[in-house]
């Protein structure tokens, strides 16, 4: 098979529809710049939809400051091989205009999308729920596949669903890592060489909270404490917030248990990087 893309949405929008009966639709919507991470996406996908479907749009309502957004990755012939590559059918890749003919009429998001990534970058879950909206609203997928490293997104993606009648079953996929532990993203290039041989503390920090939990310790601030120190430990790093939300919730947790969620942002070289793990016993 052969990835077909797609950048005029009419165009798309008409093949889809000749192909959507008795069809289970899997979307990954994702802003290109396409990694091992989004890779596992489309597997999945693959293994569980008749046709997956990726977008490829890099979301300028999402961004904080626009020289950010100048310096995102554009890709797009690497990133065609890559679904290509996982037997994606079809990438569509809108330009603004052709996505918001009619002018970004920006959404509300509720409380899940104040805190943490909400506080640090405001205005970015509004860009993010506005987006996906009006993606859902054309693709019209069964099955909407995301990324568990993107925890406060997923929480926020799936409110604005609930509240806008997107009726799509969301996948939560796992966090691809690199060999030493750090979570994959397309913001990794930006790291110097110093910083990226310490960003893997990050990702060795949670799983310390985690065995610490395991062995017995149910309090969060103990948790915390320590995986602050160890942060520390990175030369020129900032840390935005270590927490430990209930379960999938956005809502702090009292006493950790099975299920919750330790989420930590750190900048490094003034690159943010976020991750997270849960609280699992094995
Ligand atoms: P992005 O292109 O960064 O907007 O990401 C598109 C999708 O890929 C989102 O659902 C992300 O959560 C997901 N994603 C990004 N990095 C990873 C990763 N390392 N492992 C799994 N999913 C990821």
């Amino acid at each position: 098979m052969t990835t077909i893309l797609f950048t005029d949405t009419h165009q798309f929008a008409d093949w889809l529809a000749t192909k959507r009966d008795s069809t289970i639709v899997g979307f990954v919507p994702t802003m290109g710049a396409l990694h091992e991470g989004h890779g596992s996406l489309f597997e999945l996908a693959r293994s569980q939809c008749d046709l997956v479907i990726a977008s490829i749009y890099v979301n300028n309502l999402q961004f904080n400051s626009s020289s950010d957004f100048d310096r995102y990755p554009r890709t797009l012939d690497e990133d065609v091989a890559m679904c290509q590559s996982r037997s994606v059918d079809a990438v569509w890749a809108p330009s603004q205009l052709d996505l918001f003919p009619d002018g970004q009429q920006l959404l509300t998001t509720g409380e899940n999308a104040l805190e943490y990534e909400g506080r640090d970058r405001p205005g970015h879950f509004v860009g993010v729920a506005t987006v996906v909206d009006r993606l859902l609203s054309i693709v019209a997928p069964d099955r909407m596949y995301l990324g568990a490293k993107d925890h406060q997104q997923i929480s926020v993606i799936t409110s604005m669903c609930g509240q806008l009648h997107q009726y799509v079953n969301i996948v939560r996929c796992p966090t691809i890592r690199e060999h030493d532990g750090l979570a994959i993203s397309s913001r990794n290039r930006f790291l110097t060489q110093h910083g990226r041989s310490q960003a893997p503390i990050i990702s060795l920090a949670l799983q310390h909270m985690i065995d610490t939990w395991r062995a017995g310790e149910t309090e969060p601030t103990t948790l915390i404490a320590q995986a602050t120190s160890e942060l520390q430990n990175i030369n020129g790093a900032t840390v935005h917030y270590i927490a430990v939300l209930d379960g999938h919730e956005m809502q702090l947790t009292m006493s950790v248990k099975q299920g919750d969620t330790a989420i930590i942002a750190v900048s490094i070289d003034n690159v943010r990087l976020i991750d997270n793990m849960q609280f699992v016993n094995v």
